[in-house]
């Protein structure tokens, strides 16, 4: 392989399914050190033994992005553990889809505590520790969303709109940190298991089973911009199925 990724120690978010475990299996694949956080930490044990059947070396942290000392144990473990970090992977989110007349207030907050503070909490965490080293590369996985508003998707799509700001605002004042935005279209996943409504989540997964990506596909973009050479920044990637309007 020509990308530069052996070797690597990165921290993934939410690696407990869909994007994240499917980007935790390729960058192993590719040779990285990898430390994958959730809250279901018999899935990311799973994971691990898969990635450790194969030669990788993996630790397995339960995390919960909504709690700031959570993350900040995370980011610590890692880098005792392996000492340093060259990437963090902000990769978790929750989709619960709603109208906002439906008044689900505490599902918009559910939404901005896992979708923006969790990956401020998480920029926050390891940003002294790559200021010190002088580099190192931050992901973040907004979506399409974070370009265009649809209707039941007004706090969805406001927390992936803030993802696309802050990645541009870190990347301007920060010469010595790749900023990577992730936007993926629609990809096979468990995301819209966290729609409350069953009629809506009926009606969302008519329309997102169509043409779906597996999520290697955006685990692939992540490991190419990740792989890059120090002095290229891929900043932004939007991937969807080609079917996908
Ligand atoms: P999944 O539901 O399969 O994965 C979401 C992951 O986030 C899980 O591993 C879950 O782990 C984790 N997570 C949720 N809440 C928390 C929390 N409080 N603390 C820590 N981890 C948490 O969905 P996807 O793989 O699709 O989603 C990954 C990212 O991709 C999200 O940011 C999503 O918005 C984005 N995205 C997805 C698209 C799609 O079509 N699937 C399209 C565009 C963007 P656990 O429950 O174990 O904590």
């Amino acid at each position: 392989s020509t990308l530069d990724i052996r070797g690597k120690v990165v921290a993934i978010t939410g690696a407990s399914s869909g994007i994240g475990e499917a980007t935790a299996l390729r960058l192993a694949a590719h040779g990285a050190i990898l430390a994958l956080g959730a809250r279901r930490t018999d899935r990311l044990d799973a994971l691990a033994a898969r990635i450790r059947e194969h030669g990788g070396e993996v630790l397995v942290q339960s995390l919960d992005v909504t709690r700031r000392d959570s993350v900040e144990s995370f980011i610590s473990t890692t880098v005792d553990r392996f000492g340093r970090l060259d990437v963090l992977v902000n990769n978790a989110g929750v989709m619960p889809l709603s109208r906002m007349a439906d008044g689900k207030v505490d599902e918009w907050e559910r939404m901005v505590d896992v979708n923006v503070k969790g990956v401020l909490f998480g920029i926050g965490a390891v940003l002294p520790v790559m200021h010190a080293q002088q580099s190192g590369q931050i992901v973040n996985v907004s979506s399409v969303a974070g370009r265009f508003v649809f209707p039941t998707a007004a706090v969805y799509c406001a927390t992936k709109f803030a993802v696309h700001a802050l990645s541009e605002g870190l990347r301007q004042e920060s010469p010595f940190l790749r900023v990577t935005t992730i936007a993926p279209g629609a990809v096979e996943s468990e995301l819209t298991s966290t729609i409350s409504d069953p009629a809506m989540k009926r009606e969302v997964d008519e329309v997102f089973r169509k043409d779906m990506l597996p999520a290697d596909a955006i685990a692939r973009a992540i490991a190419f911009a990740i792989g890059q050479p120090a002095d290229v920044d891929v900043n932004e990637l939007v991937v969807r199925p080609t079917a996908q309007a």
